[in-house]
């Protein structure tokens, strides 16, 4: 086989994706990185190309397959086997449930259609039909019914062994991972060729994917290309005709069968070269998938610091158990936070990120203002990890709503006002203190002077002063409330204030403070007054002072252990 070196370059956000994917495919030591945004490769890496393919995508994932969930059950299975004695009621729960997957997974279409390519003598659909849920006694009839429950046990461990030596044979192993992989993987980011296409009529996937994308690239790097009339769409080369198109990507492509009946008579003049499609089939290599959503971060900056970025979100969030796309802010933020105590930094710059949801794709643009913001906010940040409030039921996570807000572009005044009302209201729902509140504050204003076209009226020092002063005289003042034996009042001018600052009448909340402070016979500190006429401190200070009123407030038992330790005084 003749032996040539091939290059591609970053482009667009998909090519981008599937580039890496091909990377992460044949491993980075066998390419060659070329100026900060191409690689070189032999065209001997594609030799046993689609077993690397397979391979990398069920090693990733391997630990998500429907094929995992059947084997990754056999060390329960010897636990029972050698301690039948200790068998429980909550132990044969467990093990019907698991019954219940098996037997959906082996009769499934995607794993009745791995039987035929498994070269081994057993048939799974009529062990499918010997498992059965076991049933189930009363938990005070279970040792009465031990005997009968063991029996069934066994019998089913039996089948159940049968089941998982199948799958973890050679044959098992190759086929059965693949179809999972199709199907949980492959089929989110390309569809309708190959493997994928209903009308196949070679039942090997390896074999399928082989002479649709690698050979072509073969036979297409031996030919003559100098009568070629077309160039290919991504990288220019000559083609010698129309026939690949981007049709077999999701969403994206153009479908140019159904385009060429169109009103505007389409002409369809975008085609690209194999080397261009074999690269493109790459792109479920490069997204990150999980339960059916995938994400891509499109750092346009250096190929490397991509493949970086995309190499930790990933590991980040198949080892986090959480598992959901919530948590790549958090991935992304620990990212950028990490590199940034390393020798080489990332250049910040604009990042993309690229979101597959229900069968489309989604974007947003972290701009670098915003990954600045959280860079310079780390420690605010951190300090949210373990806080939350509970809204409907629900218990929301104060950390991912920040972030959340920062890379939608918005203010925390809302969220602020928010966590203030239902501290005032309900404080054993609130798993924050007033110190959160001002870090959120601090963020505030962070993303105030981050944030072009706002005049910042204060420095950042004198912002943060206001927050302290603010809060410390919000604090002594419910001291005074105390020592008078009046705090029952507090909550009342809570919400006053609160109510105040949401309406933006800064004359109605100093309404309410000048009478505070004459009740408690005290001079209004020089931190409110200040501020007047300015809208944004004057919202800042107002929180803040809200902030301090209802510090301590609220039983402590309600408080995760965690949250309080940020409680200051
Ligand atoms: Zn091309």
């Amino acid at each position: 086989m003749s032996n040539e070196t091939i290059r591609i370059t970053l482009g667009d956000w998909q090519w981008n994706a599937a580039m890496i994917g091909f990377i992460n495919i044949v491993g980075k030591d066998n390419v060659s990185f070329v100026g900060t945004d191409a690689i070189e490769f032999s065209s001997k890496v594609l030799d046993d190309f689609e077993n690397k393919y397979f391979s990398y995508l069920i090693n990733t994932y391997e630990k998500t397959l429907s094929w995992y969930k059947i084997v990754g059950y056999k060390n329960k299975l010897s636990a029972y086997e050698s301690n039948f004695e200790s068998f429980d009621l909550k132990d044969l729960k467990d093990l019907n449930k698991y019954i219940k997957d098996v037997k959906r997974y082996i009769k499934s279409n995607s794993y009745k259609s791995s039987y035929e390519l498994i070269n081994v003598d057993i048939d799974m659909l009529s062990l499918e039909r010997q498992l059965v849920n076991i049933k189930e006694p009363k938990i005070h009839q279970f040792e009465a019914d031990r005997i009968r429950v063991i029996t069934e046990v066994e019998q089913a461990l039996t089948v159940l062994w049968q089941v998982i030596n199948y799958c973890e044979n050679p044959g098992g192993k190759r086929y059965i991972r693949a179809k999972n992989v199709i199907y949980t993987l492959i089929k989110n980011a390309w569809n309708g060729v190959s493997f994928l296409n209903a009308q196949t009529k070679e039942k090997d996937m390896y074999i399928d994917y082989k002479k649709y994308f690698v050979e072509e690239v073969f036979d297409y790097l031996k030919a003559d290309k100098t009568k070629c009339k077309y160039t290919c769409f991504v990288c220019d080369a000559p083609i010698k005709d129309m026939k690949n198109d981007l049709s077999f990507l999701n969403v994206t492509g153009f479908d140019v069968a159904r385009k060429s009946s169109h009103v505007w008579n389409f002409q369809n003049d975008i085609a690209i070269c194999p080397v261009c499609k074999l690269i493109y089939s790459c792109l479920p290599a490069g997204m990150m998938y999980i339960y059916d959503r995938g994400l891509y971060v499109n750092a346009n900056i250096q190929l490397r610091d991509a493949m970086e970025i995309n190499y930790r979100i990933k590991n980040d969030i198949l080892r986090s158990h959480e598992g959901g796309i919530r948590s790549v802010y958090k991935s992304l933020v620990s990212t950028f936070n990490q590199q940034e105590n390393d020798a080489a930094k990332y250049e910040l710059a604009d990042v993309q990120i690229v979101r597959y949801e229900n069968e489309s794709y989604r974007f947003n643009i972290l701009s670098r203002v915003m990954l600045e913001i959280i860079v310079e906010c780390k420690e605010e940040l951190n300090s949210l990890i373990n806080t939350a409030y509970n809204e409907n039921g629900i218990n929301m996570q104060i950390y991912d709503e920040v972030i959340g807000r920062v890379f939608n572009n918005q203010n925390l005044f809302t969220l602020i006002h928010k966590l203030l009302y239902y501290k005032v209201s309900d404080p054993s729902k609130c798993y924050f203190n007033g110190e959160h509140v001002r870090n959120l504050l601090k963020i505030n204003q962070q993303i105030y002077s981050h944030l072009g076209g706002m005049k910042v009226e204060k420095s950042w020092e004198q912002q943060n002063d206001i927050v302290r002063n603010a809060k410390g005289a919000g604090y002594y003042l419910r001291q005074r409330y105390i020592d008078k034996g009046s705090d029952n009042k507090l909550t009342g001018i809570c919400y006053r204030l609160l109510n105040a600052l949401k309406t933006s009448k800064s004359d109605m909340f100093m309404d309410v403070v000048l009478n505070c402070y004459l009740y408690v016979n005290m001079q209004v500190p020089k931190v409110i007054t200040d501020v007047l006429g300015e809208d944004k401190s004057f919202n800042t200070m107002g929180y803040a002072f809200i902030a301090g009123m209802i510090d301590g407030q609220g039983p402590k038992e309600n408080t995760r252990q965690k949250v309080d330790k940020g409680e200051g005084k």
